[in-house]
């Protein structure tokens, strides 16, 4: 398939980094690394665009990432971190005059019905950002033209979906996939994987754990994201990673 890239719209965990009120060392950093909207990323290729989340961030993520377009959205699941700027989307479905393509599983849908009811309204309010749910289920998925592969895992009592396009594969709020689901990251450039901070946490992976499912993956490169303040500052977490990890960081772009 064609070269696939992947723009990094968000890294950091629900509160995001900096922390409101917080004056630990990493919220206070000056480095433009530790400043980490909520997690989101974009797969593009063949002239398409499939938006990976919509956090509360994500006006201030599209108008920075120059993105002018949209074709198809894809939710991991419905926490808020992941779901809060859907509205967001507004401008991006008046200029294109058709709704917009919400892949998700019926979970999601269930809990974007109750937390967005207003889009659901009949008579319809003008204004609503208009929306279709598709599916989100199987092993291949078809979303915006493009044959995406889906990772399945857990994020504590929740399902959340993963997603493999071409080269990079990419699985945030997990903590716990079975080896069959790994097995379909094996052979990856990238794969992006969610490491909270150093201690356990019972709905994601931490560092040890990360790195392990890493090192499992047959991956060529593991890079990071969903990161919290409770790491030390980029450059240092950086520093003590093994050989074939990385961080992700808002704004990175990878091709493969
Ligand atoms: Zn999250
Ligand atoms: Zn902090
Ligand atoms: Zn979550």
């Amino acid at each position: 398939m064609s070269e696939v890239q992947l723009q990094v719209l968000g890294s950091g965990t629900s509160q995001g980094v900096p922390v409101i009120g917080c004056d630990c060392r990493t919220c206070r950093s000056s480095d433009p690394f530790d400043q980490r909207l909520r997690s989101s990323v974009v797969f593009s290729t063949e002239g398409k665009n499939v938006l990976i989340d919509t956090g509360p961030d994500l006006r201030q993520q599209l108008l920075r990432s120059e993105l002018s377009s949209i074709d198809a959205v894809a939710l991991t699941h419905a926490h808020q971190d992941h779901t809060a700027g859907l509205d967001d989307l507004r401008p991006l479905i008046f200029k294109s005059g058709r709704p917009m393509p919400i892949h998700c599983r019926s979970e999601v849908a269930k809990r974007l019905r109750e937390q967005y009811a207003y889009i659901f309204e009949n008579p319809e309010y003008p204004g609503v950002p208009k929306i279709d749910i598709l599916p989100l289920q199987g092993g291949i998925q078809c979303i915006a033209g493009l044959d995406f592969t889906l990772i399945h895992a857990r994020h504590g009592d929740l399902p959340v979906v993963g997603f493999r396009l071409g080269a990079i594969s990419y699985l945030t709020d997990a903590n716990h996939i079975t080896d069959a689901e790994l097995e379909k990251v094996k052979g990856s450039r990238y794969f992006i994987l969610n490491a909270l901070r150093d201690e356990p946490h019972y709905s994601h992976f931490h560092l040890e754990a990360a790195l392990d499912v890493g090192r499992r993956s047959g991956a060529e490169e593991v890079l990071f994201t969903h990161i919290s303040h409770h790491f030390e500052p980029h450059a240092l977490l950086s520093e003590r990673l093994p050989k074939g990890f990385g961080l992700l960081w808002d704004g990175r772009s990878l091709n493969a």
